[in-house]
């Protein structure tokens, strides 16, 4: 049986998964990132667990086809490096060459939002997508494109860099460099941060300890006010953001993925309500806005197709 390590490197947790060639997982595990460890340090990690999941399953290296990895950043995928990684830190790896030392298989590698566009597109809930936008909404903002069922890439991998438009002039340092990009409006992070400071204002409880954006979606369906302000503006941003992406390629189906998506209905509604005000009629008729279906799988599952389908431009 040909199998696939699938891993997904996010800004708090590292999730990997056995994958076969139909997307089923048979076994996953996380670990939380440290971004102070070395990328050597990170993948011998990632090769202890590779062994292990092999062992629980009874399957043998032999049996893996590949590695494939999701990275929350720019990449060169022609060079196997990682370019920059926002909310991580890394700059300038040599990704690829380090992880196949350690790993021994192939290893492919791809922006993270990118692996669960095309999981979604592959299991999920963009199957029948013809023009699919999927935006993870998490420590950051990333995006990816399915045209016609290929990953759409630009000329050098930065299509689908949602989280970076730049989405008020004026607005908020971001990671990239840069001012008011739509992941300091719209993200998790974003939404903590508000909270934070609402809360430093004496407009949300004082004892309640923010440090995820459920936690924010909790008061808010208690009623809290000064949380659903929080819910409200972030929602409307991503509208917004939303209705720029949708305005340019036209979509069919846009899919909320990323820690955000599981406050459900909470989030998208508001979310939905804002693109439609923002977007012309024929765009926002053209285009439905779901739920990523994968959740939290998302990444482990499109990792794996990058390596069944070798969809890289390295190899
Ligand atoms: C990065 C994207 C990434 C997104 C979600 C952004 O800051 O620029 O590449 O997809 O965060 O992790
Ligand atoms: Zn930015």
């Amino acid at each position: 049986m040909t199998l696939y390590f699938g891993v997904d490197v996010g800004g708090t947790s590292i999730k990997t998964a056995l994958v076969t060639a139909t997307g089923q997982i048979i076994v996953k595990q996380a670990f939380a990132t440290q971004s102070e460890s070395s990328v050597e340090h990170i993948c011998l990690k990632l090769r202890g667990v590779l062994k292990e999941s092999l062992q629980q399953t009874k399957h043998k290296l032999a049996d893996v086809a590949g590695v494939g990895v999701g990275l929350p950043g720019f990449l060169d995928l022609r060079n196997g490096i990682i370019l920059k990684l926002p909310n991580i830190g890394w700059e300038n790896i040599p990704f690829i060459d380090i992880a196949e030392d350690v790993f021994g298989l192939p290893v492919v590698m791809e922006n993270d939002a990118k692996v669960a566009a095309l999981a979604e597109s592959w299991t999920g809930a963009g199957r029948n997508a013809l023009v699919l936008v999927c935006v993870t909404v998490g420590t950051g903002v990333g995006g990816g494109f399915v045209l016609h069922r290929h990953l759409y890439r630009g000329v050098n991998g930065m299509a689908g860099e949602v989280g970076h438009l730049t989405v008020d002039r004026n607005g908020l340092a971001c990671h990239c460099g840069r001012r008011g990009c739509l992941e300091t409006v719209a993200s998790a992070t974003a939404m903590i941060r508000r909270a934070k400071e609402l809360q430093q204002a004496g407009q949300m409880p004082s004892q309640v300890a923010i440090d995820d954006a459920k936690t924010i979606f909790d008061l808010a369906a208690q009623g809290d006010e000064a949380a659903q302000q929080v819910v409200r503006e972030t929602a409307d941003w991503l509208g917004y953001g939303l209705s720029m992406i949708a305005g340019t390629i036209n979509p069919d189906t846009i899919l909320i993925g990323g820690g955000v998506s599981t406050a459900g209905d909470a989030f998208l509604k508001p979310v939905t309500d804002a693109f439609r005000r923002y977007a012309l009629d024929l765009v926002s008729q053209a285009a439905t806005i779901a739920p990523a279906q994968l959740g939290n799988d998302a990444g482990v599952i499109g990792a794996s197709r990058l390596v069944s389908t070798r969809e890289s431009l390295r190899r």
